[in-house]
């Protein structure tokens, strides 16, 4: 019998979902979604996936904001995505410092595996779409397909692409990566 999985999109946040801006977003009114995503979100909605976000957040760790104020940002955009049309089923965040030595922490593969503690998905058909290839590197170690979106770091980061960290697919943007994603879905 054919399992059942769920349909999933993982999808960084920092230069994908929201304008990159260089550092951490420390506060809501400093978030600010980029072209399109709002609108793609929906479109991935209606094709019955689950929205996934995978986010390192070292400023945690590393003191620069609270916790409290990560949730506040996202309980924000969570709801921002759904009065347009769309849902984050759940964020996994990285928190410990940079410096630290933790499993989570992209490109470790960490947030995959809680992912799949609490989602039934199969890798080999699930896209993540990020925009650094910290990003490339931890959804190809976990057997994920990837989309490397040239917002954020992508247009820097694509230069440095080597054999072992090609995405499967660049996209221009979020917009593109959901069309890539709806093609593929058709098929
Ligand atoms: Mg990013
Ligand atoms: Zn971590």
């Amino acid at each position: 019998m054919k399992k059942n999985f769920r349909k999933v999109v993982f999808i960084d946040r920092d230069g994908v979902i929201n304008l990159d801006l260089g550092g951490y977003v420390t506060k809501w009114e400093d978030f600010e979604f980029l072209p399109g995503v709002l609108d793609g979100l929906r479109l991935i909605r209606e094709r019955g996936y689950d929205t996934v976000v995978i986010s390192n957040q070292a400023g945690v760790g590393d003191g620069l904001f609270s916790k409290e104020t990560l949730d506040h940002i996202t309980a924000s955009m969570t709801e921002a995505v759904r009065e347009a049309g769309g849902e984050i089923r759940a964020v996994y965040y990285c928190l410990h410092g940079k410096k630290g030595d933790c499993d989570c922490r992209k490109p470790k593969t960490g947030l995959f595996e809680q992912a799949h503690r609490q989602i039934d998905f199969n890798p080999a058909e699930t896209f993540f779409v990020g925009d650094k290839i910290s990003d490339i590197k931890a959804g190809k170690d976990y057997g994920l397909k990837t989309i490397m979106v040239l917002t954020g770091y992508g247009a820097a980061h694509q230069a440095e692409i080597t054999p072992e960290t090609k995405p499967d697919y660049i996209a221009r943007d979020f917009k593109e990566a959901v069309d890539l994603l709806l093609v593929h879905d058709a098929k």
